[in-house]
């Protein structure tokens, strides 16, 4: 599964020791998964690989990604898969397949 594939990408970097005590945005951009199904698995995931991490240490943040309009066309950016076209108010299809994941220190 692709969550379980990032979520044990993560581990590893935070394992590697450089990141260790530190807290961490993960910023989550595109995928066909409504975004709280997509955090919601992706946090199981990282608990079952790390089950000694503390989960208030990870922060899952949205940002836009890029969309089609299946209406007229119109190409824009949205955080969620359910956002209306600005320009019609139609639905869309995300431009990226699978979500991308970038790994944010913070503190
Ligand atoms: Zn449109």
């Amino acid at each position: 599964m692709h969550e379980a594939k990032i979520a044990r990408s993560i581990v590893t970097a935070l394992r590697d020791g450089e990141l260790a005590g530190r807290r961490v945005v993960l910023h989550v951009r595109g995928g066909h998964h409504g975004p709280d199904e997509f955090e919601a698995s992706l946090r199981l995931h990282l608990e079952a690989e790390a089950p000694d991490l503390e989960p208030a240490s990870f922060r899952v943040v949205h940002d836009p990604a890029p969309r089609l309009c299946v209406g007229c066309g119109e190409e824009f950016a949205a955080p969620r898969p359910d956002d209306p076209c600005p320009r019609c108010g139609g639905a869309s299809l995300p431009l990226l397949d699978h979500e991308q994941v970038e790994v944010e220190l913070v503190g």
